[in-house]
């Protein structure tokens, strides 16, 4: 075991989703705890992927990513956001969002910045501030809603304040920005000018009941002070293949470049052939995504009706939270414990997504499953 005095993250165990996902594994539950679907990928995907690899495509990518995969980037970003991105300066194709992520604070955190997150945050935003010598400050989404207190916001930013980290639709909470966040964000950004944003936007395809999704790339000039983030993983089932992509403006985007490069150099070749002509091919996938998790939802939700759990249903992501306190007064990291080894589903706790404890007992379950998988799962919470 390595001393606490050589780790550069003192305090931090493993992550929530490998924990859970292990103890799911090691008592036989229903694993509806780490966000991955039990489904695979288009058939025609996989396939494209063996086809590159016999065309010979697997040598190093370039740096910035395959072309044919920045250029379908670019047309799907023109398409639904209206920005125009030129593949060549502003899109880099990355091994998963979560190394985009890591590289845009890298790219733009010196040591001693500020980093405003919002809490409940996803796992690996304060990880990666203090790894990159930045200072993380926590505010509280709104606790009725989770949607975000401008106000709070604002009075966490000071001139040392360098990033805004941002996440819509949100993981966990599900929740998702109106055309006022927009609004109240451009606001914040001419008042604040040394301010930059990264928006984590993985959920990007799945936001339901016919609302939009409110991507910064959609607003000219909050789209010129921001990293933009997204996962081909989320979007086509794959989230073990470690693909994604970031866009931003120019100059930002040759920071980012400058970090990737010696993180991970360029991503892996033959799937981004694939993704790529799999994107050019059926442009519409994306486009069907969000009626295809809303039924999931759906169904998850009516099954969850039958049970003790409380909830409304979530606006966006493919994660349901459920209010537990009429089962038990566990803290919701003990309740998942025994949610997982004594009535066979593992779920995740939203605690550990903040600084400040958490009150609610509240968890957070992935519907991204074979029905047959949310009816057996369901089946085992109505007994509870
Ligand atoms: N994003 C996924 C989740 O929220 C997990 C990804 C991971 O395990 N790092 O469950």
């Amino acid at each position: 075991m390595q001393q606490a005095a050589d780790q550069k993250l003192p305090g931090f165990g493993t992550n929530i989703f490998t924990v859970m996902s292990q103890l799911s594994a090691d008592h036989g539950a229903i694993n509806l705890a780490q966000g991955f679907p039990d489904y695979d990928g288009p058939q025609a995907l996989r396939d494209l992927v063996s086809e590159h690899m016999q065309r010979g495509h697997n040598q190093y990518a370039p740096l910035a990513g395959v072309p044919a995969l920045r250029e379908q980037v670019a047309q799907k970003v023109k398409r639904l956001y209206g920005r125009a991105a030129n593949p060549d300066t502003e899109i880099t194709i990355t091994p998963g969002a979560t190394e985009a992520l890591f590289c845009a604070l890298s790219a733009v955190v010196h040591r001693g910045d500020e980093v405003v997150v919002l809490d409940p945050s996803y796992d690996c935003y304060v990880p990666g501030i203090l790894l990159n010598g930045g200072i993380p400050r926590r505010v509280p989404l709104n606790h009725s809603d989770f949607s975000v207190d401008w106000q709070r916001v604002e009075d966490a930013l000071s001139p040392r304040s360098r990033v805004l980290m941002l996440n819509t639709p949100h993981n966990p909470a599900g929740s998702c920005f109106s055309a006022a966040d927009v609004d109240a964000l451009r606001a914040i950004l001419e008042r604040f000018p040394r301010l930059l944003v990264i928006s984590d936007e993985v959920y990007e395809h799945m936001v339901f009941d016919g609302q939009p999704h409110r991507s910064l790339l959609g607003d000219p000039l909050v789209a010129e002070r921001s990293f933009v983030i997204s996962s081909f993983g989320k979007t086509y089932h794959i989230t073990g293949w470690r693909i994604g992509y970031c866009v931003a403006p120019p100059s930002l985007m040759a920071a980012f470049r400058q970090v990737h490069q010696f993180i991970n150099f360029s991503t892996n070749a033959p799937l981004s052939y694939a993704i790529a002509d799999y994107m050019a091919a059926h442009p519409e996938f994306a486009d069907q995504l969000g009626l295809f998790y809303q039924r999931k939802r759906d169904l998850f939700c009516s099954l969850l009706e039958d049970s003790k759990f409380r909830f409304t249903p979530t606006a966006g992501t493919y994660f349901q939270l459920a209010d537990y306190s009429e089962l038990s007064d566990l803290p919701d990291t003990e309740f998942c414990r025994q949610l997982t080894m004594d009535h066979g589903v593992a779920a995740i706790p939203v605690s550990v997504f903040s600084e400040a404890p958490i009150d609610a007992r509240v968890v957070r379950f992935c519907f991204a499953k074979e029905d047959q998988t949310l009816r057996e799962a369901v089946s085992l919470l109505a007994r509870l």
